[in-house]
């Protein structure tokens, strides 16, 4: 079956704009992250059944239980980054690919790794024809990140984490950044864990975000 490309329609555009400074107005500065947001039509990622929800700033349902994360989140997540352009980017649960077309969109060499086998079936079908060839996708676990292509820059979890996985640690080059949104339970904190050159690591914490689990046992082919 070939997938179409979604319309991007000017009513779209101007519904993304209106996204983008309401983002603005919650707090992030970052003008390449904004403008990265801009670029991205959300409503590619959403059954054409719910095109209207696309630019709320809300999380919304992607199918196999899982969620888009909400557009604030995804712009919080991708500031704290800090992407360079060619940075080697490595994101756990891929999901729709909203968030890795963002970092692709920022410059970064994206890897990202989704457990669900639906999800990732559907996902990388999808993301080369909406115009990201280049992301990289692997079913997976997560949890290992991915070591045959570490060390990476940076790296990205979109999943609630009950703890830091060491697997990610020790696949963060010197100087690289970890976005993680950390707890078990209702509410996670964001956390950042930037790594020193002699190996330790600095911890930052940012407030209180939600996300669904990140599970821990074998991918699932489900
Ligand atoms: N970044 C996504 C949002 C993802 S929701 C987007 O932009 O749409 C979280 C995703 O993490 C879900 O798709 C879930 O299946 C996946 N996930 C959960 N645990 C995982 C693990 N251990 N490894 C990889 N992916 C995982």
């Amino acid at each position: 079956m070939t997938i179409l490309k979604p319309v991007d329609s000017y009513r779209h555009q101007g519904l993304r704009k209106l996204l983008v400074q309401n983002i603005r107005q919650k707090g992030i500065i970052d003008q390449q992250v904004l403008s990265a947001l801009e670029t991205v039509p959300r409503h590619f990622f959403f059954d054409s059944s719910f095109l209207e929800y696309a630019y709320e700033d809300k999380p919304f349902p992607i199918g196999a239980g899982q969620t888009i994360s909400q557009p604030f989140t995804v712009a919080f997540q991708s500031e704290l980054l800090q992407i360079r352009k060619n940075d080697k980017v490595l994101e756990i649960g891929t999901g729709s690919g909203y968030q890795a077309c963002i970092l692709a969109e920022l410059g970064a060499k994206v890897f990202t790794i989704e457990r669900q086998k639906t999800l990732f079936d559907r996902t990388s079908k999808f993301l080369p024809v909406v115009g990201y060839p280049t992301i990289k996708t692997f079913f997976g676990d997560g949890y290992k990140g991915l070591p045959a292509y570490a060390p990476f820059d940076k790296m990205i979890v979109t999943a609630a984490a009950p703890y830091i996985p060491e697997a990610l640690l020790d696949q963060l080059k010197p100087g690289g950044i970890l976005v993680i949104p950390v707890g078990a339970f209702d509410v996670q904190t964001m956390t950042t864990m930037t790594k020193n050159s002699d190996n330790t690591f600095n911890k930052k914490e940012y407030g209180a975000f939600r996300f669904v689990p990140m599970l821990e046992d074998k991918a699932k082919e489900i």
